[in-house]
């Protein structure tokens, strides 16, 4: 086995899953020996239970266990961020830690993603959670989140997904993020597929959320959205508003000259609500351009403070360097 370069990294985020880790771990590796080189990365998010006890004693007896082990809790975006960027495999797995995803759906999953995508998400079709708290909400926010990002996905929560690694050293991840992902890569031009994966219900430990997260995950779609569409070009969204609302006072502030001047109403202006409502909307405008302005300036600064191109290129052909000392 090449420990240095295996096929598969399997990342698990994890928070107080004692006892879920140790079968997991068992299915996980069933699963995956004599097929791939492999490797299983357990990231231990915080966990205030003996979870780490727990990996630390298998990390001991399997070479292909690696454990990284946060000083505090920061959340399981952060957890499966942090495995993609230690993972060493041309494939990345992503898995819950609690049972719920079934590792048996790997193979189809890596198989999928070798037909050519980039991408490939599993779809809890049969979903074993609450149906108020978490199967209503999520219903509604996959409907939201695959009509805003136009990247059609039945369930983007779904943590079972496989990655070309690629993809992932492309994206940094924020908030609940990792659930856009797919939509992420897809704007940058990578192939996303779906496939029906197994669901289970917990059978030990606790869910770690309930309702709150839908709020965040509808937030962050927000910026999600924001940043994919306009992050280059803020003036645009900004810029738009402002021309919307200087059209808005145009049209109120020539409706308060017909009325007290060419009307029969000779309404006085200071008596005209309509005059509020035209300097309410001439300080909207500036507002807006300004505002614009500036985000046009942070812009520029995000993108040059880390390289970041504007831009995500697939390959360069071209000849080899000529260094210009030829005879
Ligand atoms: N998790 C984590 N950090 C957190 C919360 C959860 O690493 O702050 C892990 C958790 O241990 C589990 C996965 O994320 O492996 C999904 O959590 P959970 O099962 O509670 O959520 P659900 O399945 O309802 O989405
Ligand atoms: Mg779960």
């Amino acid at each position: 086995m090449d420990r240095k370069n295996p096929e598969v990294s399997v990342v698990v985020p994890l928070l107080n899953e004692r006892d879920n880790i140790g079968p997991l771990y068992e299915q996980i590796t069933q699963v995956l020996t004599d097929k791939y080189d492999y490797e299983i990365i357990f990231v231990d998010d915080g966990s205030s239970d003996d979870s780490f006890a727990v990996l630390a004693r298998l990390q001991k007896q399997d070479v292909a266990l690696r454990v990284i082990r946060f000083r505090r809790n920061f959340g399981q975006t952060a957890a499966l961020g942090a495995g993609f960027a230690h993972a060493r495999g041309k494939i990345i797995i992503a898995i819950d830690a609690d049972l719920q995803n079934d590792p048996a759906d790997i193979p189809e999953l890596i198989a999928k993603l070798n037909e050519g995508f980039d991408v490939v998400s599993g779809w809890r079709k049969k979903r074993h959670d609450n149906a108020i708290t978490r199967r209503l909400p999520s219903v509604i926010a996959n409907w939201l989140i695959a009509k805003i990002t136009g990247v059609k996905l039945h369930d983007f929560g779904c943590t079972l997904k496989a990655y070309r690694s690629e993809v992932l050293a492309e994206t940094k991840l924020y908030g609940e993020m990792h659930r856009f992902i797919p939509a992420l890569a897809s704007w940058n031009g990578a192939r996303i597929a779906e496939c029906v994966v197994n669901h289970r219900p917990r059978t030990a430990g606790t869910a770690k959320y309930g309702l709150g997260r839908t709020l965040k995950v509808i937030l962050d779609l927000i910026t999600v959205k924001f940043l994919g569409s306009f992050s280059t070009k803020p003036i645009y969204i900004f810029g738009g508003l402002g021309l919307l609302s200087a059209f808005g006072a145009a049209t109120a502030g020539l409706a308060v000259l017909y009325q007290k001047f060419i009307s029969d109403s000779h309404l006085a202006m200071n008596r005209n609500p309509l005059l509020v409502l035209t300097a309410l909307l001439i300080t909207a405008t500036i507002q807006f351009i300004l505002m614009g302005l500036l985000a046009e300036l942070l812009v520029r600064t995000y993108h040059e403070s880390q390289n970041r191109p504007t831009y995500v290129i697939k390959e360069i052909l071209e000849s080899p360097a000529d260094d210009g000392d030829e005879e």
